[in-house]
């Protein structure tokens, strides 16, 4: 893989089955499970759609899942899925609703992006091609939260959301959360026309200005094309947050530039597959 950093460890068993985990979380592993597929050979489509049209791509998916909950030695009925619709909201789970099969696809999960807990045993999933997945955990109050914040997300500040959710609902103090950013899409490959970059400079134009970063992280490349980078968009808006600096870990791994591991929607267009992270507390 190219452009690996140092803050993660990639998988791999005998049959050839990869994923990922960050450094940082593996220091935590007596409390918490955590990881990051790999492999474009896998496919974690679970949505109705992909249920209710394409029954063999829906199987596939659950056997990956299953796969991938055996290797990190967790149980694959404890999956908790919000279905993920571009919006800014985060949940609370208490509990599972299915009792012998993983939550996917539930109502209660409509128009939810994240989702946070500070219960055991409860495995919170997202998944992406090419949007930023963002894994939270608080050491001090046992709190994790999975979020899905693509540019979409970003835009609405998904992720100051979250923190901002465990602050009130967990007592959870900014400067104590971990935040670890799963591969996405990156600067190098995420070039938007006016319409889109207009709503950045919108949205967080004085931020980056008062960084003095506006014009690095919305750049102009020709008359009419910008390249935005998404991820470090996010590490300012949690820092301005409270979260620590060095407690912001991120994988440095581009979707595309990876897309012979990593599945890119801007790669794949329709027929995408998808890659899933998930975090829960022992
Ligand atoms: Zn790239």
């Amino acid at each position: 893989m190219k452009d690996l950093s140092n803050n993660v460890v990639v998988h791999k068993n005998n049959n050839g089955f990869q994923y990922l985990q960050f450094k940082k979380l593996l220091e935590f592993s007596d409390t918490l499970v955590h990881a990051y597929s790999l492999g474009i050979d896998k496919n974690y489509r679970t949505s109705l759609n992909i249920k209710n049209n394409s029954p063999e791509l829906y199987s596939k998916a659950i056997d990956n899942y299953k796969e991938l909950c055996k290797n990190i030695n967790c149980t694959y009925t404890n999956l908790v899925k919000p279905n993920q619709s571009h919006t800014n909201i985060v949940k609370l789970v208490k509990s599972k609703i299915n009792n012998d099969k993983p939550d996917f696809n539930l109502d209660e999960y409509n128009l939810t992006d994240g989702l946070i807990t500070n219960k055991s045993n409860l495995l919170l999933v997202t998944t992406n091609a090419d949007c930023i997945l963002l894994l939270f955990f608080d050491p001090v109050e046992k709190v994790v939260a999975n979020v899905h914040s693509g540019w979409k997300g970003t835009i609405q500040r998904t992720s100051v959301e979250t923190v901002q959710k465990m602050k009130k609902e967990y007592n959870c103090k900014p400067e104590n959360i971990i935040c670890c950013i799963c591969p996405s899409i990156r600067k190098c490959h995420f070039e938007v026309e006016k319409d889109v970059q207009a709503l950045f400079e919108n949205e967080f134009k004085q931020e980056l200005q008062k960084a003095n970063r506006f014009n690095e992280i919305i750049e102009r490349k020709t008359e009419q094309k910008w390249v935005i980078d998404t991820v470090e968009i996010n590490k300012i808006i949690l820092q301005n947050e409270g979260i620590k600096a060095n407690n912001i870990l991120d994988c440095g791994i581009c979707s595309v530039c990876n897309c012979d591991l990593i599945h890119s929607y801007r790669v794949e267009k329709e027929s995408y597959g998808l890659e899933t992270a998930l975090i829960g507390l022992k």
